[in-house]
């Protein structure tokens, strides 16, 4: 991946969030308070406002103000979660011109390492953690067995698509959803499905 594929990337993930909006907040108007799918819109909105400047930095500068404008727009919960993930993505590959498969999966590490940081949520918790360990767990398994790029981001992609689905039977215990406690059962949650849409995002870049 060079530069050029994760300012791809962005532009993708701003696309697929905005046109995916209104499915993203229906899935919060069950469990949350109806507002995933705008408070992600609007964070991709304010990133786009960026392209322009972002298009000839190096991939870690792309990420991290990435990460800056989602902490800045973003009121919501998803806002310094997801602001946090790409902030450490970016450090994660400082000073890279270029990536190879295993720097990609450093990369999702870290941003998973920032939903945790952040957030404090393990598995099984229904969030965003749900779609991407095992999403990052599927990759570094691709990795070993020798897996191109494009099938370790499409593993990956496939992965954090069943996890996602996985939060559908899941009691709430972290996030606004764990206040409905047991009315949370039954409803897939809006920023594990986020988190899915973005790493498709990648898979299709790539
Ligand atoms: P808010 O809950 O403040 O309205 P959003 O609706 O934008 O924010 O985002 C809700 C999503 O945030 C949830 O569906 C869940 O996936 C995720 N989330 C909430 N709390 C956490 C947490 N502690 N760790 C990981 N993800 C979380
Ligand atoms: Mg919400």
């Amino acid at each position: 991946m060079t530069n050029e594929d994760t300012f791809r990337w962005l532009e993708r993930v701003a696309d697929v969030l905005q046109e995916n909006a209104a499915y993203l907040t229906q899935l919060d108007s069950a469990i949350g308070d109806a507002d995933h799918g705008t408070n992600m819109a609007r964070g991709f909105k304010a990133v786009r406002d960026k392209f322009p400047t972002m298009a000839s930095m190096d991939m870690a500068a792309q990420l991290k103000t990435v990460g800056t404008t989602l902490v800045s727009t973003v009121g919501g919960a998803s806002g310094p979660l997801y602001g946090t993930a790409f902030l450490r993505a970016g450090t994660a590959i400082t000073g890279k011109q270029e990536l190879a498969a295993a720097d990609v999966i450093a990369m999702l590490e870290a941003f998973l390492g920032g939903i945790v940081a952040r957030g404090k949520a393990q598995l099984n918790e229904k969030t965003i953690v749900d779609a991407l360990t095992p999403a990052v767990n599927a990759a570094k398994q691709a990795l070993n067995e020798g897996a191109t790029l494009k099938e370790i981001t499409s593993r990956a992609t496939q992965a954090a698509e069943e996890g996602m689905k996985a939060t559908i039977p899941m009691l709430a215990t972290k996030g606004r959803a764990s206040y409905l406690g047991e009315r949370s059962i039954g409803y897939q949650d809006p920023g594990a499905t986020s988190s899915w849409l973005i790493l498709r995002s990648l898979s299709e870049v790539i």
